[in-house]
């Protein structure tokens, strides 16, 4: 290298420093503006400030940005003095209260259906048998379930579809493919669908020794919780196959045993209307319906089903929501 082209070398080096020194202040200051909302809210409320990032606000947590103020003051929750606030934030703030509420709920749901697959509730809509499969006290609900996952890139796409129409399902999975796909597995309880067992490997239980279900129900609750360490509450059989015995041993594994109440077979449908149709036909109050994971015709149908289903004025909800008995 030349003298010349050694300097050029050096000077582009130099420019390049700058340059990333530059970037590190920017960094710094549009960390300083927009990353001390989020940290408060999280300090506050465990919510997620996302919508936050186009506000500025002081390390008082006053906002030091958007024009429009609401005429009054307000208390910040934790604060005895009143901030004026910006209307936006002030409507941010309401919407972080209802957040809240609905969390309330879900955990109120969440810790009943564990404390159901404990035993330590018996909820009504249980059959004699201990099995679930629909619940018809719950006026215009249904559950949308999906069995045979998680798939890799599959699982991604119907959570997408899903949070896209604002509802949670539940994903029935093999405990095998827990392990090979855990990212997807992951993905389902962090997107807050409820991922729930569905055996191992797809045998059919019930032509199995007592030996082969107990080892197919440790091997699959070990992958739950390597994986997503999540406390599960659903088991169905594959094929929808048990006897007295299975149902038994899912209740030793604190599972409650589930079946569906609408079946469109969309495991052997071509035409995505077909699955739409044979569910609005007959859906009613507190049905579960039964889909199956890694389908191009059950994906294709999603988003019109929901559709559909909100038209009849249906909630789309979890398992565990189904289940819940207000006290
Ligand atoms: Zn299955």
């Amino acid at each position: 290298m030349n003298n010349f082209t050694e300097r050029s070398f050096t000077m582009a080096k130099r420019k390049w420093k700058i340059k990333f020194i530059y970037c590190l202040i920017a960094l710094l200051v549009a960390g300083v503006c927009f990353a001390a909302p989020s940290v408060l809210a999280e300090d506050k409320d465990g919510t997620s400030f996302e919508k936050m990032s186009t506000y500025a606000v002081g390390p008082d947590s006053q906002v030091i940005a958007e024009p429009v103020w609401l005429e009054e003051y307000i208390a910040m929750e934790g604060e005895d003095f009143p901030y004026k606030v910006a209307k936006e934030y002030y409507l941010f703030l309401q919407a972080i209260q209802e957040a809240k509420e609905k969390r309330t709920h879900a955990e109120k749901v969440d810790e009943y259906a564990m404390a159901a697959a404990r035993g330590a509730e018996a909820p009504a809509a249980l059959g004699k048998d201990g099995i679930f499969r629909q619940n018809r006290s719950k006026k215009k609900k249904v559950a949308l379930t999906f069995d045979d996952g998680p798939y890799k890139n599959w699982t991604e796409k119907y959570i997408k579809v899903l949070e896209e129409n604002d509802v949670k399902a539940t994903f029935f999975c093999l405990g095998s493919l827990i392990k090979a796909h855990p990212e997807e597995a992951k993905m389902i309880v962090s997107s807050g669908n409820k991922l729930a067992l569905h055996s191992y490997q797809h045998n059919q239980l019930n032509a199995k020794t007592q030996a082969f279900r107990e080892n197919d129900f440790a091997k699959s609750l070990q992958a739950v919780e390597e994986v997503v360490n999540v406390p599960i509450v659903f088991f169905r059989p594959p094929y929808g196959a048990y006897d007295k015995d299975l149902v038994a041993l899912a209740k030793e594994n604190h599972l409650i045993t589930c079946m569906w109440s609408v079946d469109p077979q969309d495991w052997k449908q071509k035409d995505s209307a077909k699955v739409i149709n044979s569910i609005m036909n007959v859906v009613k109050d507190g049905d579960i319906i039964l889909l199956h994971e890694g389908k191009k015709v059950t994906y294709d149908a999603l988003p019109e089903l929901i559709r559909q289903l909100k038209d009849k004025g249906f909630e789309v909800v979890t398992m565990n929501e189904l289940l819940y008995e207000e006290e």
